[in-house]
């Protein structure tokens, strides 16, 4: 069975290194050479805006999916055309557009907070004098990892924003004071059975996420069945295959939806170690039209991102507990070029590890 990813990044290569033992072969398209894919899979090297290159990729392939939510639409389309693709273009559409996003969650019953539309100078004036101060500005297209993305004050700092953020449309939304950030994932296959893993908690630094704890502490069971039950129905309702992220900001009385990825997602990279089967192979398994595996039991984990700048490898192994998952990436600040995952019992053991792993990979 040969698989076609759109993308070579690290994500791409995990689902291969997911995949291969279940007899699936994989397939890339991306226009770099040296992507992390190329060393588990065949690697198209083409823009994905060149139809040619697109059909070279998608020419004898059985399925297709997609490990980052910018894949230009056209492409995708193409794609799509000749072969069943997965997760469904609505929700590669719906991921890539912030404001559509945000109307998905609210049809879904997921609580939101307050956003409104503004393409064009006055209309972002008038969002700022209709939400309040303070507000955060984002392109509703194209951005990740905090980019495309301004916080808003005062007034006087709404023509500063147009300007900077490229006068493109936006979606303005009030500043939330969250108590800590937390993601759902999510996998669902081809009959509509979906297995959810346990919350995990998140830590941004500068908008790139630095760690991840699962299962994420303190969550009350019916908040986390609430979360889930709104996950499934935006997921039925978009006849959704494979895994989705949903982030949420938990403010102590609510649990708002942030953003989705139709993909694999950083938050659950955790999963490879600690979970019984992780968010890779369940999303093979699902655009394959294999069941599902469980997501649970997990292990606590802790998880590491490695961002522009690589630790030596045997300091990070010689960490009980500490698995290491380099990505194949040129070092450049910024950068994630791998990560760290740490699993063993919850509590300080696993704390003092984390922190070891930390001080080891500062992020550059
Ligand atoms: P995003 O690209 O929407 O995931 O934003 C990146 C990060 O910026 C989030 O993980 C939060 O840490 C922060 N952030 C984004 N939107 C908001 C908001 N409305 N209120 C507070 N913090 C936010």
């Amino acid at each position: 069975v040969l698989i076609g990813v759109l993308g070579g990044g690290q994500l791409g290569r995990m689902l291969a290194l997911a995949g291969l033992p279940l007899g699936l072969r994989f397939r890339f398209l991306d226009p770099v050479a040296d992507s992390p894919a190329r060393d588990v899979g065949e690697l198209v090297v083409g823009e994905f805006t060149d139809p040619a290159a697109v059909a070279r990729f998608a020419a004898g392939l059985d399925a297709a999916t997609f490990e980052f939510e910018n894949v230009p639409l056209e492409a995708a389309r193409a794609v799509a055309a000749r072969v069943p693709m997965y997760p469904p273009l609505a929700a590669l559409e719906a991921g890539q557009d912030r404001l559509h996003e945000k109307e998905l969650f609210r049809r879904s019953g997921l609580a939101v907070h307050d956003y409104a539309p503004a393409s064009s100078e006055a209309e972002l004036a008038g969002a700022v004098s209709r939400l309040g101060l303070p507000l955060v500005a984002k392109t509703r297209r194209m951005g990740y990892d905090g980019k495309g993305q301004m916080v808003l004050r005062t007034p006087a700092d709404a023509a500063a924003c147009w300007q900077r953020l490229g006068g493109v449309p936006l979606l303005v939304e009030r500043l939330v004071e969250f108590r800590r950030e937390l993601s759902v994932i999510a996998c669902r296959d081809r009959a509509g059975r979906i297995e959810f893993y346990p919350l995990t908690q998140n830590v941004h630094e500068q908008g790139i996420l630095r760690t991840s704890r699962a299962p994420a502490p303190d969550v009350p069971g019916a908040v986390e069945a609430a979360a889930a039950g709104h996950v499934r129905t935006l997921m039925d309702a978009l006849g959704y295959v494979g895994v989705l992220a949903v982030e949420l900001f938990d403010t102590g009385s609510a649990l708002l939806a942030n953003e989705m990825a139709p993909r694999v997602h950083n938050t659950g990279h955790w999963t490879i170690d600690a979970a019984a089967t992780s968010q890779f192979e369940n999303h093979c398994r699902a655009i394959a039209g294999l069941p599902l595996g469980p997501a649970g039991p997990v292990r606590p984990a802790v998880m590491v991102n490695l961002i522009g700048h690589l630790p030596d490898p045997a300091t990070v192994l010689a960490i009980p507990g500490a698995r290491l998952h380099l990505y194949g990436k040129a070092v450049r600040p910024g950068r994630k070029v791998g990560h760290v995952t740490i699993t063993g019992r919850e509590g300080p053991e696993l704390e003092e590890a984390a922190g070891r792993v930390m001080a080891l990979s500062p992020r550059c």
